[in-house]
């Protein structure tokens, strides 16, 4: 049981985010998005620290808003994709769950529900990005459909952004107008911002924000953005040395013989890899921190292990401790030298990693 292999989950940072996106739009409230295991932070975990202020959460399917149910969670869970079948109507019922109606099919069984008391439903305008939602020129009466449902208490109405995470990409300005001519009459409160409209797009604030990523301390963002700067890293992916070496010019490192020393190099050898969730595809240069100081992958990641530049660190040696990303190192600039996101990284993180919790509140 010492594989020095962990990743560590601050809770309190968790909150610290939460109420930075709630501090972009005063008066408006916020789905707490924990949909993939709270981008894999652990989703009951997350959950339980957010629940004394979160307003609401949000998750992808029945399934993962049933663990939460079942660890305790009372607050509104709004499922985002809806039911994927109607036998899941009952649950609906008895979990207290919020569906997404975004297609005709999931209109009619909601409609022909009989649940024991009204529920919320939020109802999705497809303004462009072209995955989930009505058709605008359907909206105004699936919304009439909802409406005429005596067991439908509340509707919300609802949207997504494509483009958002850039910030003047055009497309947000003719998605809003969409939104706002197809839906502008109907009555109910709206929810249009993800994460990167929460801190780049007031104009798409509405009623209820639908912060993810942010809450996970990572910018949405591809560039640094002055309302990003306060969030803080709530995931910690660490390790340690296992071995340490030096190689002579010509020498070539790791699968493949990918990185060939140029001068004489100590190279680290750090005991994760991609079955722990790191990206396979992290180029030569990927950041990482050894002892709190910079340091580089070089080479090829392996499956249980990867490879960093130690010839600045001469004293380094087994059992020192390495900083895979977290609060050293950002996981938006890992994912960047890996050709993905951050979300990617945080949802990848695998199994075998055991998570440990600070809530310092
Ligand atoms: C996942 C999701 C979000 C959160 O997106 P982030 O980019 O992580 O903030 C918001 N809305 C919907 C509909 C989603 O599916």
């Amino acid at each position: 049981m010492a594989r020095p292999t962990r990743a560590r989950v601050d809770l309190a940072a968790i909150r610290h985010n939460y109420a930075h996106a709630k501090a972009q739009a005063p008066g408006a409230r916020a789905l707490a998005v924990v949909k993939a295991d709270a981008y894999g932070h652990g989703a009951v975990a997350v959950a339980r620290a957010l629940a004394p202020v979160a307003d609401a959460f949000a998750v992808a399917c029945t399934e993962e808003a049933l663990e939460l149910r079942e660890a305790g969670i009372t607050k509104p869970i709004v499922l985002l994709e809806g039911v994927f079948e109607p036998s899941e109507l009952a649950h609906l019922d008895s979990a207290r769950l919020t569906p997404v109606a975004h297609n005709r099919e999931q209109l009619d069984w909601l409609c022909r529900a009989r649940p024991t008391r009204p529920f919320q439903v939020w109802l999705k305008m497809d303004t462009g990005m072209h995955r989930l939602g009505m058709e605008p020129a359907d909206f105004a009466a699936a919304h009439a459909r909802l409406a005429d449902c005596s067991h439908v208490s509340e509707i919300v109405l609802m949207t997504h952004l494509a483009c958002a995470d850039e910030p003047e990409h055009p497309a947000t300005r003719a998605q809003l107008a969409c939104f706002t001519a197809h839906a502008g009459g109907l009555p109910g409160p709206r929810s249009i911002a993800n994460s990167a409209a929460v801190l780049g797009c007031p104009a798409a604030h509405g009623d209820w924000l639908r912060p993810g990523i942010m809450l996970y301390g990572a910018t949405p963002f591809g560039e640094a953005h002055p309302s990003a700067a306060a969030l803080r890293p709530t995931m910690q992916l660490q390790s340690q040395l296992i071995s340490v070496r030096a190689l002579d010019p010509g020498e070539a490192i790791g699968y493949g013989g990918r990185y060939v020393c140029q001068a004489p190099t100590r190279v680290g050898v750090v005991a994760a890899g991609y079955a722990d969730g790191y990206p396979r595809h992290a180029k030569d240069g990927t950041p990482a921190a050894v002892n709190g100081k910079p340091s580089r992958v070089i080479g090829r990641v392996s499956m249980d292990m990867l490879t960093v530049d130690l010839t600045d660190q001469p004293d380094a040696r087994p059992g020192d401790p390495v900083q895979l990303w977290g609060d050293a190192v950002p996981a938006n600039d890992v994912a960047a030298a890996s050709d993905t996101i951050a979300y990617q990284l945080f949802t990848g993180l695998s199994r075998r990693v055991p998570v440990s919790y600070r809530d310092d509140s």
